[in-house]
């Protein structure tokens, strides 16, 4: 088993590339990054891979999305200090650490899956986060209690994008998302209401996510 001092090393590698190939573009998403490491949201037995650029197995048959994927999203958010943010798929909880760090607030994290609520939980307790509130239930209905959001980040494929969730988006405000096959690539789309509450839609790029399932998403 390596030891956590190599851990961090190579993770701090993996960090600085991304900062140099301009995947990662900001000093604030650099920090957050190099404050919580992928390892820390992985069971023991992936840690020697945690610091590989590429998703990795968490419990329930899903995924930690691959470094330069997480960071891409948070640099699409341009997420600021004071902002409400709701991430829907919280899986590891390791995004919901990084958004957390970056606003500086409560974070609302929602997962349908109650074995990975514990293990997200267990993971951002171990990590000291504690400002992130992972919520069960079907994230395609959004979270209204804690409604309108600046930013929500969506970490699962969706056949379209959920109803409610543009809703609860305030206007000036972003959704991050990606829309498309079940299984099969999607696309990932910038989603903005203006502030006079039009919608309008920016495509990314190809992207690969686990689905979104629920009332608003893909059916199980
Ligand atoms: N953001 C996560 C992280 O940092 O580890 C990775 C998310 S993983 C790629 C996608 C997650 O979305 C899975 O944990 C899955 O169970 C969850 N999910 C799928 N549909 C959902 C829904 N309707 N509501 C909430 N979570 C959902």
């Amino acid at each position: 088993m390596v030891s956590e001092e190599e851990l961090l090393r190579r993770w701090e590698r993996t960090v600085e590339r991304l900062f140099r190939e301009g995947v990662i573009r900001s000093e604030a998403v650099r920090r957050a990054f190099l404050k919580y490491p992928r390892y820390l949201f992985v069971q023991k037995r992936h840690w020697d891979y945690a610091h590989v650029d590429e998703p990795l197995p968490i419990p329930a048959g899903q995924t930690i999305s691959a470094p330069h994927m997480v960071a891409i999203m948070l640099e699409l958010a341009e997420l600021r200090p004071g902002m409400n943010v709701l991430e829907v798929g919280t899986g590891s909880g390791w995004n919901a650490a990084l958004i957390a760090e970056l606003v500086k607030t409560d974070v609302y994290t929602i997962e349908r899956i109650p074995e990975l609520v514990e293990f997200a939980r267990r993971n951002l307790e171990k990590a000291g986060v504690e400002n992130v509130h992972v919520i069960p239930g079907d994230g395609t209905r959004g979270f209204p209690p804690k409604a309108p959001y600046d930013r929500i980040i969506v970490t699962a494929g969706a056949p379209k994008v959920p109803e409610p969730l543009l809703e609860q988006l305030n206007p000036g405000g972003r959704l991050i998302i990606p829309v498309g096959g079940y299984h099969l690539w999607q696309d990932l789309y910038v989603v903005e209401k203006t502030e006079g509450g039009r919608i309008k839609k920016k495509r990314w790029g190809g992207v690969a996510f686990v689905p979104l399932i629920g009332e608003h998403g893909w059916r199980e």
